[in-house]
């Protein structure tokens, strides 16, 4: 392996080599080194200041090595003098690092490997294009199209075209991509794939979606919800497991209610019982939670169906090899290593426990009055991220998945964002309150 990417370096004359890893907040981070270092930095990695990093490790601990997983080298197609490799980082005594993301996924998924499932995930991303102001975004779209539109309304639909294209080319095979609701806003669903690959994909996205974007003068965003009063930005995440070879899928019964196994339904049952655990990392920022409104296409209650749209989890039509579940809370604006390995962690203790999930609800339940909600036993999502760090805070459940490096690491970092930003005096009260008061 090692053999043939420094041959492929050579041949196709690759100068630069960003070594990518992410942050616990889902930030890219990347070190770049000249191809003559790549030889050294296969074999033996390289060293970073792990302090430096958000989350990541404290001063006595800094001298982290970060170790290229050769399987996920890849040359940009948009600039093909640059390759990215992604990394798994160590302690200087050559364990593994706690504090890697990538590592709690990798670790849950060899769980769910040792009980013969293979966990495969396909986001739907999405994202909004902005126009630049004097070198800084601004909140204007970049066109004002709607669901699906195409055409000379739609110029975002060019720069979309050219990150699928780039995307194809690095043989990633997008399914399918499309205008989204908002204006400015664009989605591209990824072929389900084996949840590592598919994190790593992410994260080559959204290094690649804000490049080419930039390339355009525009401003792409992750943000979860960038502006008041129309659809924000989630990441739905279609999930199945599958048998080791890929071959068979575990959550799908001919004879089964819906077609659906026992397997499948207690994953629902696991993922529904933990879901206020596990939102923080889903919808780990305090703008996640102005997306988590009614009325925007967006989850507010813990609940499931087969079609209905409002609801947190959603059983998609297909079935044989394509069943699966979709997850609707999570936003793109998230760690997808963790993101996925929560998920996982909460359907395999749904199977574990054989935790049987509610009756699907398939109204809208947006137009439910609360009265309605509480007789059908219907549960909200946290509404806050001090409302879902109290959850998370109080979870073994997630500290064992998590690991406590990341644990703590997590509820330190983002109890800060939340008390900085709760102490906020903000536009609304101005406008609706000093008038009154
Ligand atoms: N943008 C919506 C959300 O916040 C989803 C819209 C859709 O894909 N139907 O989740
Ligand atoms: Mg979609
Ligand atoms: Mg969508
Ligand atoms: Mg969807």
């Amino acid at each position: 392996m090692q053999e043939e990417i420094l041959k492929n370096v050579r041949e196709k004359r690759v100068k630069y080599i960003h070594l990518q890893f992410m942050d616990i907040l889902g930030q890219v981070k990347s070190v770049m080194i000249p191809n003559i270092m790549l030889e050294k930095a296969l074999s033996e990695g390289i060293v970073f200041d792990g302090s430096s990093i958000a989350g990541y490790a404290t001063i006595d601990e800094s001298d982290m090595r970060a170790v290229p997983d050769a399987n996920t080298f890849q040359i940009m197609p948009d600039d093909p003098k640059t390759a990215t490799i992604i990394c798994d980082t160590y302690l200087p005594n050559g364990k593994r690092f706690e504090g890697d993301p990538r590592y709690v996924l990798q670790r849950i998924l060899k769980k769910a490997e040792d009980k013969g499932f293979r966990f495969v995930t396909g986001p739907e991303f999405e994202f909004f294009l902005f126009k630049m102001n004097d070198g800084k975004p601004s909140l204007e779209p970049n066109d004002y199209g709607g669901y699906f539109d195409f055409g000379p309304v739609d110029k975002g639909e060019e720069v979309r075209k050219e990150i699928v294209g780039i995307f194809a080319d690095m043989g990633y095979k997008p399914e399918a991509t499309h205008h989204e609701v908002a204006p400015g806003q664009h989605e591209i669903d990824l072929r389900y794939g084996y949840a590592l690959t598919i994190a790593d994909r992410i994260l080559t996205l959204k290094a690649m979606i804000k490049r080419v974007a930039l390339k355009h003068g525009l401003y792409a965003t992750f943000m979860p919800k960038p502006i008041f009063g129309i659809n924000g930005t989630g990441m739905h995440v279609h999930q199945s497991l599958l048998t080791l070879d890929f071959e068979g899928n575990k959550f799908y019964d001919p004879n089964g209610k819906w077609q659906l196994s026992d397997i499948a339904l207690h994953y629902i049952g696991g993922l529904l019982k933990h879901a206020d655990e596990t939102t923080a990392i889903l919808n780990s920022w305090v703008n996640s939670y102005k997306r988590l409104v009614p009325g925007y296409e967006a989850p507010v209650y813990i609940s499931w169906a087969n079609l209905n749209r409002s609801a947190l989890i959603r059983v998609p039509a297909g079935r044989g090899i394509k069943t699966r579940i979709e997850l609707r809370n999570p936003d793109p604006a998230g760690n997808p290593y963790l993101q996925f390995a929560v998920m996982l962690a909460a359907g395999l203790d749904g199977i574990e426990k054989k935790i049987e999930p509610p009756e699907p609800v398939e109204q809208n339940i947006y137009a439910m009055s609360p009265d309605e909600r509480r007789e059908k036993g219907i549960k909200s999502l946290p509404e806050s991220l001090g409302e879902a760090l109290h959850h998370l805070s109080r979870s073994e459940f997630m500290k064992n998945i998590l690991g406590e490096h990341i644990f703590n690491h997590f509820l330190h970092v983002k109890r800060r964002e939340w008390e900085d930003y709760r102490a906020q005096v903000t536009q609304w009260e101005i406008d609706n309150l000093l008038p009154i008061l």
